[in-house]
């Protein structure tokens, strides 16, 4: 079936008989050349830990500007492998934001860390580096061994101020940038600096998950510029296993079975090359290779579709300019990745409602993470991130992805209109 022309006749069939499928918030667009790869990909040699992993990951470093990258089996995956490279331990303290998807806190939690959120800026929605920096100072140094921003909705945090209070009180700096490949912030020096490009972030993550902006089904991406943090990612997506002849442990007569008499040069024995070790827990974090295939052809209309992105918000706010419920980061701002569309609402359920009976699905993003049963247990109530929690009760992320129609938009804005007259 040839994808593009299934999406045209939906166009087709809405303008002739009035009548829509139904609207996402958020969907993935996969086309004729995508499969093609995928199939390609099947009738290899490899399913996985073949090539396309390595092309993948190159890619993806040239699209964000980094040194490397670390393709996984998702985001979650990547998020975890992360505190494990930076040795969150047991007890240690990691700030984070609430508004976010629970995996950005929950990596913590994996490694026996303690989350500590600190609330947003109403503005932005972004952790408020106001707010992480009183709880820095209301702490003797060293309380704390990190931060994960995020750039929510696909708004770059502006990283340079992060590291520049992480270098204050020797920290780290995870960017949750899942929602923002192709996003950036400009610096103190004008520069542009996309998200994940490592300048700033110690590491940063990215989801493949189908609503996200590259769809592999699911699948992550690490990205680093540090050596030493690669190595360590590399060897715990794959069980902690080590493979390089430089730094066993065992000795070359252990590997080989030998005794020592027997072995044909005692002086240099040298590993044989079924030899590994196994050196830390890891994981099988893996992405596999057909995901990876689609990952890097996805990759080609990233810019596209952003682009798209970028008009659509444009669109948005041409249509509600002046409504009440255009706030915080609705509006256009640079490097904005548009992820989500968020509009706040007095009456969001009804809204909610009105919308669904319209067939248009919008979605809230997020639940506040310290409000989950799972974090109230270590404490954490209402009252604790007023402008979190005040967010949540208004927020409504409209339908935002590259192959939203023309039609499909109007619909929805028409529908946001007649509800609100
Ligand atoms: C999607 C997402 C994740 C997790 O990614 P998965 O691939 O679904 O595991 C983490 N953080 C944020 C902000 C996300 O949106």
């Amino acid at each position: 079936m040839n994808f593009e022309n299934r999406n045209k006749e939906a166009d087709q069939s809405f303008k002739v008989a009035g009548n829509l499928g139904p609207i996402p918030y958020g969907r993935q667009n996969i086309t004729e050349e995508d499969i093609q790869a995928v199939i390609e990909t099947l009738k290899s040699d490899y399913l996985t830990q073949g090539p396309k992993i390595a092309e993948f990951e190159e890619a993806f470093s040239g699209y964000v500007g980094n040194k490397y990258a670390v393709a996984v089996s998702n985001g979650t995956a990547a998020l975890h492998l992360c505190a494990m490279a930076l040795n969150v331990q047991e007890g240690d303290k990691v700030i984070t934001t609430p508004i976010t998807f629970a995996a950005s806190a929950n990596c913590v939690r994996y490694c026996g860390g303690e989350v500590v959120f600190a609330d947003i800026d109403p503005q932005t929605y972004l952790l408020d580096i106001k707010k992480v920096r009183e709880l820095l100072e209301a702490s003797p140094k060293g309380t704390y061994k990190g931060i994960i921003p995020v750039d929510f909705a696909g708004r770059a945090v502006d990283l340079e101020a992060f590291r520049n209070l992480a270098n204050e009180y020797d920290l780290w700096i995870i960017e949750d940038s899942c929602h923002a490949p192709g996003g950036h912030f400009i610096d103190s020096n004008a520069k542009k600096q996309n998200c994940g490009n490592g300048n700033f972030a110690d590491l940063a993550i990215f989801s493949f998950h189908p609503v996200k902006h590259i769809a592999c089904g699911e699948g992550g991406m690490i990205t680093t510029n540090d050596d030493k943090l690669y190595e360590k990612l590399l060897q715990l997506r794959t069980h902690g296993i080590v493979k390089d002849e430089g730094k066993y442990k065992n000795t070359p007569e252990f590997a080989i079975g030998l005794d020592e008499s027997r072995i044909p040069n005692p002086e240099s024995p040298i590993y044989p090359n079924w030899y590994m070790e196994m050196q830390d827990l890891g994981y099988n974090y893996r992405l596999t290779d057909f995901q990876a295939a689609l990952g890097s052809s996805q990759l080609k209309r990233a810019d596209r579709g952003l682009a798209k992105r970028k008009e659509i918000a444009a669109t948005y706010l041409k249509e509600f300019k002046g409504k009440d419920f255009i706030k915080g980061q609705s509006g256009v701002v640079e490097g904005h990745a548009y992820h989500l569309y968020v509009i706040e609402v007095e009456y969001r359920l009804g809204l909610y409602n009105f919308l669904r009976e319209n067939n248009i699905f919008a979605q809230i993003h997020y639940i506040p993470c310290h409000l989950m049963p799972y974090y109230r247990e270590f404490g954490w109530k209402e009252g604790d991130m007023p402008h979190a929690e005040n967010y949540y009760k208004h927020c409504l992320s409209l339908p935002m992805y590259p192959t939203l129609t023309n039609d499909e938009q109007e619909f929805v804005i028409r529908k946001i209109k007649e509800f609100f007259s």
